[in-house]
């Protein structure tokens, strides 16, 4: 084999894993918006079948012995990478038989289909035999991954790369020495801001006529980008140009399908911004979790969350909610969203208690992995956790262990990059403000501006560096989780009058 022939062989299998994958992100998108539930025995095995073909393609006898001699050639920074993260994927998945992938890709449907039906029931108990196998089988595969490295740094190393307990347990010390107390202070402040207006009655399709004036603020264009609506917003990168994201509606909290809207359109416009080059690649597109949610959660908090973000945009929902909105000014909406109390579900809190609620799911799965939990009792591990760190107690198991979706499907390992994605955006939005007037283009509807510095910074990488190079081209210094808690510190001392 030589290098042209190499290659040859390589580009012409990711174009078919590239079919296969598209085939499966379509059904999956379809299957968690408006697929009927009674169809899952037979989809689910379908799927599963597609599945098992891709695990064929990856792996392929010789495409296999092509991405090994490409890994010990010199082809240029971008498909060094490629082959690099190829090789990494492929020696996993040569770990498994076909049978083996096709049962796994079985169970984490299975279990999605499990929690749907509990969380709707609000009854832990008809997920806790899925969960429990969904455990299972996630430590059996890390073990086989990679005996010698304990299963939880494997697992976070798949959705960051380079990232480990160790590191993990740094960071969220700092986030328990610094901000705690200051949660602990303006929690007994309740109260000091009203929010009550965002509470009332914000019937869904006058929700919506708003959300389209949110998706044309940003930019996110029906050309390449689409929403649907889900039970838990999630966004879908099929391709370059065909971005769908989805949001949910409470009819009693209208702050709820904004931030989320917001938080899925910073996806997306990852997923859109990435050097168009990269459309003839595989592995290079496929982003880390970390810095994915340092796009979202910058849009959702760093930009979205100030009063900016609203000048154009708040007159427009007064108008559609007058008998709840015309006595409230800019600055007391704003003020509203940002209020801060000790709450139950991780995905409608605050800023500030925010990675409280990945500090309690962090502690959950390293206890879990190191087989330390109380696996019969997941459920009472989860409220005693939040009753230890936020002082609040779960009734419903619904807003207890059913809350999130990650686990249905195995997304163990997930959770600590939404905390770690908030401190990357920190860093990024404080170096933005350097470089640009954040707030001016926010009031004055110039939100192209910001989008094309991320690309032109961040986005259009992907994945050919990881976290904490690209960190660094952008900011100009190493990973440095002080900003976010100086952002969060002097944010919320200031919004609560505390010294
Ligand atoms: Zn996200």
């Amino acid at each position: 084999m030589n290098t042209k022939q190499a290659l040859k062989i390589y580009k012409k299998q990711i174009e078919k894993i590239k079919a296969y994958t598209l085939v499966l992100d379509t059904t999956s998108f379809d299957r968690l918006t408006i697929a009927p539930k009674d169809g899952s025995t037979y989809r689910n095995k379908m799927i599963s079948i597609i599945n098992g073909e891709l695990f064929e393609l990856q792996t392929d006898k010789e495409f296999v012995e092509a991405v090994l001699y490409l890994c010990s050639q010199d082809l240029g920074e971008v498909m060094n990478r490629e082959i690099a993260l190829a090789k990494k994927a492929m020696e996993d998945q040569l770990k498994f038989t076909k049978e083996e992938a096709m049962t796994f890709s079985m169970a984490l449907m299975e279990g999605n289909d499990a929690w749907r039906k509990a969380k709707s029931a609000s009854k832990y108990a008809l997920f806790e035999t899925q969960l429990l196998k969904l455990i299972d089988l996630s430590k059996q595969r890390a073990a086989k991954r990679d005996p010698k490295k304990k299963a939880y740094d494997l697992l976070l190393d798949d959705y960051e790369e380079g990232m480990n307990q160790k590191k993990y347990d740094e960071f969220f010390k700092l986030i328990k020495t610094e901000l705690l107390p200051l949660i602990k202070k303006i929690d007994r402040k309740k109260n000091y801001i009203d929010n009550s207006f965002l509470y009332k009655y914000y019937p869904a399709e006058k929700q919506a006529i708003f959300m389209e004036k949110i998706m044309k603020y940003l930019n996110f264009d029906p050309s390449w980008g689409y929403m649907g609506l889900t039970e838990h917003p999630f966004t879908n990168g099929l391709s370059r140009n065909d971005v769908r994201v989805t949001t949910h509606y409470y009819e009693h909290d209208i702050s709820a399908a904004i931030f989320s809207l917001v938080h899925e359109c910073g996806h997306a416009f990852y997923e859109h911004q990435v050097d168009p080059k990269f459309d003839n690649y595989l592995y290079i597109k496929q982003m880390s979790s970390g810095i994915h949610e340092s796009q979202s959660r910058f849009f959702e908090n760093y930009l979205a969350r100030r009063e900016s973000f609203f000048a154009l945009l708040y007159p427009e929902l007064q108008k559609l909610f007058p008998e709840n909105l015309k006595d409230v000014t800019l600055e007391q909406f704003v003020k509203a969203v940002n209020e801060s109390h000790c709450s139950l579900i991780r995905t409608r809190a605050d800023e500030l208690t925010y990675p409280i609620h990945i500090l309690i799911r962090y502690e959950l799965e390293k206890d879990i992995f190191a087989g330390k939990a109380d696996l019969k009792n997941l459920d009472k591990e989860w409220n005693k956790k939040y009753k230890k760190y936020l002082g609040v107690e779960v009734k419903k198991d619904s807003e207890g262990i059913l809350q999130d979706v990650h686990w249905s499907d195995a997304s163990f390992g997930y959770f600590p990059t939404y905390a770690l994605g908030s401190a990357i955006g920190a860093q990024i939005f404080k170096k933005m403000s350097e470089d640009l007037d954040v707030d001016k283009l926010l009031s004055t509807g110039k939100f192209k501006v910001i989008t094309d510095y991320l690309k032109k910074n961040i986005q259009k990488y992907a994945a050919l560096y990881n976290y904490e190079t690209i960190l660094k081209m952008a900011s100009g210094e190493d990973f440095n989780p002080r900003y976010y808690i100086d952002y969060l510190k002097e944010k919320y001392q200031k919004l609560y009058d505390i010294d």
